[in-house]
């Protein structure tokens, strides 16, 4: 036996020869490619599937049921419970060497996570703007997970076509054309760095995917609200363009962009001889779902010769409730469009979208195709093209079954449903906003745009730091309580608790409760 020449600095050889396979023998060369030492070790054979079916098959009953059981009982539990020291120090340690029934892995996370995570599945969560997930969703997942699903490339496979369906509804709830792109994401974050990417390859004027940022021509500029979402600027900074470039134009009383300064800024920015590229439009900003006069900016858009991107991630959905979709008109104008479907539209986590309305921009940005995932137009098998491979349209290959969800869920309970679903939603909003405003103890912060309510306890007498604490402190007991979860945020320099509603567990009861308790929270803290 000599060393293989193939690889000069191979030191171990694994020799099966023995065609009794009982035995492995693994031989040890030295540097000179001399015989060290010889092992022979027995041949064995390990999986991670069960060795025995009919345990794992009830635990996995069991799971079920218990996790049907907590989604059942939901309005029972606090909302949220505060994870306590020795739940924190139970996750600290080394990896386990050895083995442990799983019966018992599944009682530690029933008695270390289940009780302590956001809370986000209960009728009164209402912080920052989540989604809350449903049955169906639960299931989806379970069955994608058994396939192990892989999305994102190969031919003739069920998964492409579920996702390119769901794209199809989006687009058509979405007003988009039937030849837009789109690719389903991990969420909101993503689809905006997607979509300011094909934005920035389309609209550079030079070869951005060749050459680089750092031959760029010209500096280029991209615009958007006050109001607008961090992902916008993690998105312009992973791009190259840099944080500089990015104009944060002011907002007006609505806390919309305010179109003035915005063109302003832009013919500034031409005098000095930079090249706007693209305008950001919010439909729904995550303080207060402030939605931006998106026909005027595609107006804006066509004139200057922008991109038009609309982050749209709880928001877009407006587009669905019968009586506020005049809210997004011209979102549908939108280049790109951004979008959740874990936040409104109620899906577990992670589910984002990404629309684009000129395919062959989307698909120039991404497209890259290695000998290993060659494929080819009339071929048959995984690697032949029946349907558009959707790595071609992001920066992932290997994607969970993401749409799986989406479809079995909205085929549950049909567009309509969730039409009103959104619908009610807003009208909670506002119902909220009603209950705010006649109560004395407390003050509304801005009229409602959707479906978000900032609002603030307050007290005569006590100036405006005094009552920034204060319902900081309420924000903090409605939590700990168990009560609600709502955030704060600091508007014009004011702290006020905010609730944003994209929950179908929510009743009309619930934020009667919320307000009283404030009240009392209030009263007690004072
Ligand atoms: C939540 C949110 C995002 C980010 O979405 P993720 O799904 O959390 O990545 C972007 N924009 C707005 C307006 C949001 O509310």
């Amino acid at each position: 036996m000599s060393k293989p020449a193939v690889y000069p600095d191979l030191a171990v050889y694994l020799d099966l020869t023995d065609s009794t396979r009982t035995q492995k023998n693994y031989i040890i060369f030295d540097c000179q490619g001399d015989i060290l030492n010889k092992q022979t070790e027995a041949l064995t054979e390990e999986t991670l599937d069960p060795e025995e079916w009919a345990s794992m098959r009830t635990l996995g009953h069991r799971i079920l049921d218990d996790a049907i059981d907590y989604l059942e009982t939901l309005r029972d539990r606090p909302v949220w419970q505060h994870a306590p020291q020795h739940v924190k120090a139970h996750f600290e340690g080394s990896p386990p060497l050895d083995p442990e029934p799983a019966g018992d892995v599944y009682q530690e996370y029933v008695r270390y996570i289940l009780p302590h995570q956001f809370g986000n599945t209960h009728p009164r969560f209402w912080g920052w703007v989540a989604g809350c997930g449903t049955v169906m969703g639960m299931f989806a997942e379970l069955l994608a997970a058994s396939t192990d699903a892989i999305s994102g490339a190969f031919s003739y496979i069920s998964n492409n076509y579920v996702e390119l369906q769901v794209l199809d509804w989006c687009k058509e709830l979405l007003g988009y054309p039937p030849t837009a792109s789109g690719l389903l994401t991990s969420g909101c974050s993503a689809s905006n760095l997607i979509g300011l990417t094909v934005a920035r390859n389309t609209m550079a004027g030079f070869d951005v995917r060749g050459r680089g940022m750092q031959n760029a021509p010209q500096q280029m500029t991209i615009y958007c609200s006050d109001e607008a979402h961090s992902s916008i600027q993690k998105a312009v900074e992973l791009l190259g363009f840099g944080n500089d470039s990015l104009r944060r134009i002011p907002v007006n009383e609505s806390m919309q962009v305010d179109l003035t300064s915005l063109k302003a800024a832009i013919k500034n920015d031409r005098e000095n001889g930079l090249l706007p590229i693209c305008i950001v439009g919010c439909a729904g900003t995550t303080s207060t779902a402030a939605i931006d006069d998106l026909n005027a900016l595609a107006d804006i858009c066509a004139e200057e010769r922008c991109w038009f991107h609309v982050d749209g991630a709880c928001g877009a959905w407006t587009a669905i409730a019968p009586k506020y979709k005049h809210l997004v008109s011209g979102m549908e104008r939108a280049d790109s469009l951004a979008f959740d479907l874990h936040k409104w539209m109620y899906l577990q986590y992670p589910i984002g979208c990404i629309l684009v309305r000129n395919a062959d921009d989307h698909r120039r940005a991404f497209s890259l195709t290695p000998t290993y995932l060659a494929h080819g137009e009339g071929e048959r098998g995984l690697t032949g093209v029946d349907v558009p491979w959707l790595a071609d349209y992001g920066f992932e290959l290997s994607r969970g079954f993401h749409a799986l969800k989406a479809w079995m869920t909205i085929k549950e309970h049909g567009t309509a449903k969730y039409g009103r679903l959104i619908q009610q939603n807003i009208d909670q909003a506002h119902y909220l906003a009603r209950l705010v405003e006649a109560a004395p103890e407390l003050e509304l912060a801005l009229p409602v745009s959707l479906n978000i309510v900032n609002f603030r306890y307050i007290r005569p007498g006590l100036d405006d730091a005094r009552l920034d604490g204060l319902n900081k402190q309420i924000e903090t007991e409605l939590q700990e309580q168990g009560i609600a979860v709502a955030s704060t945020v600091s508007l014009r320099g004011r702290n006020y608790l905010h609730v944003g509603i994209a929950n179908h567990r929510s009743r009309w009861e619930d934020f009667d409760f919320l307000v009283r308790e404030v009240i009392r929270i209030g009263a007690e803290l004072v």
